[in-house]
């Protein structure tokens, strides 16, 4: 039973609801406040949105209780003078700071919030520019990871020369960027991202009965898909992925990363597709797209997409392999090493 449904039983039960919604009887509290008591009716408890309010128009006393809130010394005072013994009191007190506990633990798992972060002021883009000594490098890139320049709107950048910038959209809103470096050299990427981001929620209004989630950028653009940008769903991206209110569907990196991401996606009961179709040493949704074609890999994660938690373990250790294998061989070596040692 609810707090308020225990407080309305101890109601008196000669009582009469008004029109206005008041429940109407004599008035407990008058007495214990110097007054004389109410045998008028005077007193009234009401029932809203909110919660619940007792007035009394005698001596004046008022009590409320709301959900999320904790129960107040006037409130436990009503209940004392309705009849409600000592350890009902006590046992309600506890029950609403529980609720105002868990309603406060889920305030703080509440939708991120992401502030404007805007690209360089001399941000050039792709799409729009001439081709030059600036643009080709990135052009070039763009091309040899198999997507166009129509498949996103990239950016370059003097202010970060050898990148190419790939901004982070939210609502519409410049919120960050990742810039990859195009030669080798380090760091490949530098990143500008707030907490609990995922790229590519913007472009999943679509038809689509399905989201697929996949780790990098360049991943979630080959497949149009969103990217958690690492191996870690946190917590806040997941609530957002889930907001979409789609199918979701986890493509790990097949590195020994990607067995985390599956963990943690059989926790919050989304698919996960390792398509058995893919070469082997395909480690990510980009490498499919260069090899397959956009259509084929996309059709290829559907298709493969598995919900089962007992036959995600199963392909698990078919689709990592290689993957495990390799671990254990660099472990068999660490121990080999030592020994000489
Ligand atoms: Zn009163």
């Amino acid at each position: 039973m609810s707090i308020i449904d225990t407080i309305f039983s101890y109601l008196p039960t000669k009582r009469k609801l008004t029109p206005s919604g008041w429940i109407k009887f004599n008035a407990v509290c008058c007495q214990h406040n110097g007054n004389t008591a109410d045998t008028r009716g005077r007193g009234g408890i009401i029932k809203n949105a909110d919660g619940i309010s007792y007035h009394c128009f005698n001596c004046g006393h008022k009590a409320s209780y709301q959900p999320g809130r904790h129960l107040t010394r006037k409130m436990r005072a009503l209940l004392g003078w309705l009849g409600a013994p000592d350890d009902v009191i006590s046992k309600l007190a506890m029950e609403a700071l529980k609720i105002e506990a868990d309603q406060k633990a889920l305030e703080e798992v509440s939708l991120p919030v992401f502030e404007d972060r805007p690209l360089p002021e001399d941000s050039i883009l792709l799409c729009e520019s001439t081709v030059s000594e600036e643009t080709i490098p990135a052009i070039e890139y763009i091309y040899n990871r198999g997507l166009t320049l129509d498949d996103y709107p990239f950016y370059v950048s003097p202010s970060m020369p050898d990148r190419i910038i790939v901004p982070f959209y939210f609502e519409g809103r410049l919120v960050g960027n990742i810039a990859r470096k195009l030669s080798d050299g380090k760091p490949r990427y530098i990143t500008n991202q707030q907490p609990g981001y995922v790229f590519n929620l913007d472009n999943q209004n679509w038809d689509r009965t399905y989201v697929i989630v996949v780790e990098g950028s360049f991943d979630a653009i080959s497949v149009g898909g969103v990217a958690i940008l690492g191996a870690d769903i946190m917590d806040k991206q997941a609530m957002l992925i889930n907001r979409l209110q789609k199918q979701v569907i986890l493509v790990p990196d097949r590195d020994k990363d990607g067995l985390r991401t599956v963990s943690k996606a059989i926790e919050l009961g989304w698919s996960v597709s390792m398509p058995p179709d893919w070469a082997e040493d395909i480690k990510d949704s980009n490498d499919a797209v260069r090899r397959y074609g956009k259509l084929y890999t996309i059709n290829s994660i559907i298709q493969a997409a598995e919900s089962y938690a007992v036959k995600i373990q199963i392909l698990t250790n078919e689709w990592f392999k290689k993957v495990k294998e390799k671990e254990k061989d660099n472990n068999d070596n660490k121990a080999k090493h030592r020994l000489r040692l």
